[in-house]
Parts: C-alpha cells; sequence; structure tokens
C-alpha cells in the first residue's frame, strides 16, 4: 500500500495548490494528468516521498533552495536562534539578526544601498520598491514623476500592484481590469531576438535606444524602470548582454529616472556574481532580494535602499514616512537563516566553485546544440536553458512527468527546459540531470 496515496488524496481535498489547474492533478483518466507529489523529507539535492522514491531537485524548488534541503549548518543555526528570539515586531524594536543581516547586505553593495527594508515575499517587495520610488519623487516636491516603466516579458510577482509592472499573459490577462496603473512595457533586450548579423550587445543597445526614445518624451512623469537584470526569469529564461544595464543606468541618470533592480531569482549569485547588475558595473537606486535570500528555508524578502532615496523621507512629518509594514517584516528566524547563507558563501567560496560547476553543465548541455528541436541553448552561471521547437500545447507538462520518471524535478516554462541547480550539486548529479533531460526529450517529443 502506497504511502504517498493516503497524502494525495487528503491534500486535493483540502489543499489548493499555486500555479496549477487543479483538474489536472484530480482526473488521471486526462491526458493533462499532472501528479502530485507528497514529499516526506528533503536531503542535499534531493527530494523524498512517502514511498522512498527520490527526486533531484534541478530547480531549486521555484529558484529557492541555494545548498540543498536540510543543510547542517543553516538548521543550526536556526535551532540557536529558536532558543534566543522567533519573532518581534519591527516598529520600535530591533534585533541582532535584522541588523547584522542590513550592514552585511549594504557591504555587498559596496555601501551603495544602505538601508534594508523586509517584507516576507518577492510580490511585496516589488509594491515596496514601487511605492518607495514614487513616495520619493512627491517628497522632493516632483508628484508628476508617478509612471513606471518595465520590460516585454518581465515578471515581478503576481499581487495586483505587481502586476502592474509584470508582461506575462497567463498571469496577468484575468487580472487586468484590476490593475490601475499599469506600468508603460518597453521592448526587452532578450537575445534571442537578434537579426541577422547581431550581437547580443546589439539587441541591448536596439533595445535601450527603445528606452531613449521613451524617456526623451516621457522622462518628466516617469518614477522608475525595474528589471530584472541579465535573465528574466519567468519570461522563459530570456537573458541579456549587460550592456542594457549599462546603457539604461546611464539613461535613468540623465533623465532622472530610478532603477529598480528585481534581484529576487537572479541574486545571491545565481547567475555568476553575487548580485547580477555587478556584471554590468553599476549599482540600482533600489533593489528587490528574495527566494535564495534564506536559503530557500524562510519566506524573506529584503528591499535595499540608496542614501539618497532613505533621506528624503526623513523629516518630522509622518506623512513624508515609509508608512508600509507587514506583521512579519524582519522576522528573526528568517534573518537568521539569510545570515547562515550567506556564511556558507565565504565559507565555501561558493561563487568560485560554481564557476567550477556551471562549466560541467555547459559541457553536459553541449550535445543538445546539434539536437534538431532544440534551439538558443544558453547559460548565465547557475542558469542554463533551451528551447525546444514542437507544437504540442503539453509539451511542458509531458516532459515534467518523463523528467519525474528519471528522477529529476524539472519543469519546462512553456517550450522552455531549464536547469537551476542547488549550488551543491555534484558530477554524479550533473549526469543524472543530462540523462534525465535527453529521456524526457525522447518522450515528450514522440
Ligand atoms: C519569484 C519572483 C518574484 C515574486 O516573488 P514571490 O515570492 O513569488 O512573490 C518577483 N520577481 C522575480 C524576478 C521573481 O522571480
Amino acid at each position: 500500500m502506497s504511502r504517498n496515496a493516503d497524502w494525495l488524496a487528503r491534500s486535493q481535498a483540502a489543499v489548493w495548490h499555486p500555479c496549477t489547474q487543479m483538474r489536472h492533478h484530480a482526473d488521471t483518466a486526462s491526458p493533462a494528468h499532472l501528479p502530485l507529489l507528497p514529499i516526506a523529507r528533503g536531503e542535499g539535492a534531493w527530494l523524498i516521498d512517502f514511498d522512498g522514491r527520490r527526486y533531484l531537485d534541478g530547480i531549486s524548488s521555484w529558484w529557492t533552495n541555494l545548498f540543498g534541503h536540510a543543510e547542517p549548518r543553516i538548521n543550526a543555526a536556526l535551532r540557536e536562534q529558536l532558543e534566543s528570539l522567533e519573532h518581534v515586531m519591527l516598529a520600535g524594536f530591533t534585533h541582532q539578526p535584522v541588523v547584522e543581516l542590513s550592514e552585511r547586505l549594504s557591504a555587498l553593495t559596496g555601501g551603495a544601498l544602505g538601508h534594508a527594508f523586509y517584507a516576507s515575499d518577492g510580490a511585496s517587495a516589488t509594491e515596496i520598491a514601487l511605492k518607495m520610488s514614487f513616495h520619493y519623487w512627491r517628497n522632493v516636491g516632483r508628484p508628476e514623476k508617478a509612471e513606471f516603466l518595465c520590460l516585454t516579458g518581465s515578471y515581478h510577482g503576481e499581487t495586483v500592484g505587481a502586476l502592474a509592472v509584470t508582461d506575462v499573459a497567463i498571469f496577468k490577462d484575468a487580472y487586468a481590469p484590476l490593475v490601475r496603473h499599469a506600468a508603460h512595457v518597453l521592448p526587452t533586450p532578450d537575445f534571442r531576438l537578434a537579426e541577422a548579423g547581431e550581437t547580443p550587445a546589439d539587441v541591448a543597445r536596439r533595445a535601450a535606444a527603445g528606452l531613449a526614445d521613451w524617456l526623451e518624451k516621457n522622462g518628466e512623469r516617469t518614477a522608475a524602470l525595474i528589471v530584472e537584470p541579465l535573465v528574466q526569469g519567468a519570461a522563459g529564461m530570456a537573458m541579456y548582454d549587460p550592456e542594457y544595464l549599462r546603457l539604461a543606468r546611464q539613461l535613468c541618470d540623465q533623465y532622472e529616472v530610478h532603477l529598480i533592480c528585481d534581484e529576487i531569482a537572479v541574486g545571491c549569485g545565481r547567475t555568476g556574481t553575487f548580485f547580477a547588475h555587478e556584471q554590468a558595473d553599476i549599482r540600482p537606486d533600489l533593489m528587490c532580494l528574495s527566494k535564495g535570500i534564506s536559503g530557500g528555508y524562510l519566506p524573506l524578502s529584503v528591499v535595499l535602499s540608496s542614501d539618497t532615496l532613505y533621506a528624503a523621507f526623513l523629516d518630522d512629518s509622518v506623512a513624508r514616512a515609509f508608512l508600509h509594514s507587514h506583521s512579519y517584516t524582519g522576522n528573526p528566524l528568517a534573518c537568521r537563516a539569510a545570515l547562515a547563507t550567506l556564511d556558507i558563501f565565504a565559507e565555501d567560496d561558493v561563487l568560485a566553485a560554481n564557476r567550477d560547476r556551471s562549466r560541467k553543465i555547459g559541457a553536459m548541455l553541449a550535445p543538445l546544440a546539434g539536437h534538431a528541436q532544440v534551439k538558443h541553448l544558453r547559460q548565465r552561471g547557475m542558469i542554463a536553458a533551451f528551447d525546444v521547437v514542437s507544437d504540442d500545447p503539453s509539451f511542458s507538462r509531458r516532459f515534467y512527468r518523463a523528467a519525474l520518471d528519471h528522477g529529476a524535478l524539472l519543469r519546462p516554462i512553456g517550450n522552455t527546459v531549464y536547469l537551476m541547480p542547488p549550488y551543491i550539486v555534484g558530477d554524479d548529479e550533473i549526469a543524472l540531470l543530462g540523462r534525465a533531460i535527453d529521456g524526457a526529450l525522447e518522450r515528450a517529443l514522440r
């Protein structure tokens, strides 16, 4: 008797799962049927179900998990924190983990972003950054600067405010009437759009010219441009040249517009540098972090702001203050998990080890470049992706299922298959991911 079966039935009866057509779980006879997996425990890069089956977590549990499940050092740090302080409100109070984390994050930006504001999820971080930018312009006497800019295919979260700067139809279309103040959507520098003879840097310059055009006419009323630096994750791991960020930074300076870097997915070493924007040698005015920042342990997000921005809120008037808050803002356990995560980066020289690891992932995927139905094989650090040529609307679900049968959790976005594994996968695990991709491709394309 499968122990999984009981949890499956109970979950389907009581839990409304995210980003899921629940019918696809329930209807086992349907060709679209998707198995729901009850996970009993995690161990390193592996997820283990109640029947003892193991799945290699090739996408870091939705891009959150950096050092594997049940990481002993993060576990120990959390146990210790539990013994002293599980939570205290952050208005009027402070505590060691939140102070230390804020200091260390600021130091990681070279001091450019001196203050940290906390929330619990990425969408909230986006909304906080938008509100801070908007409120900054009011505070400095330029309330007409109230419009936001985002890129084609951008994803910054799914709450109603964050949807204003999100350009992914499946998440946005149904709620479009609710979004009161949608941002203007600009051309993306996605290098898959290269025309004959164009390099990725050419595509970046072409997209930046679109930004320049818009700002020339509308800079006066623009508050901020929000971007996912180097990789637009939910768009299907759309990658672009750092040149775009360099040009965007110059244009934002020229037209006095804030540059918001949403590093929720690409921060914390994912693209090879600790922050993705470092590869363009720039700093944003505001930066959002979440997902990997707590090692994939606890809900935590952070908005880091420049001192100029912060200073504009200092006044005797409460109305000029940033009154935003969430109940769990700056939760000590989540901050402690983040500190333990940052410790591991230093102790294990993670960025250097990942250079080697990402080379091996690249070598493992390289033969796919010759596959007749594979296009745009691409990689930036610990993110690798390729697009599959197929008209089958259920390709993604069929690939996902087949990969599970090969012992790997891989969840394509549309026709884009990608790897975003924890920073601990070894040679054998990389080889297993390769076999799972080959096997799943063969089955899903049959
Ligand atoms: C995941 C993600 C978000 C939203 O974070 P949630 O915690 O899911 O709300 C925002 N921006 C980017 C780039 C993301 O990848």
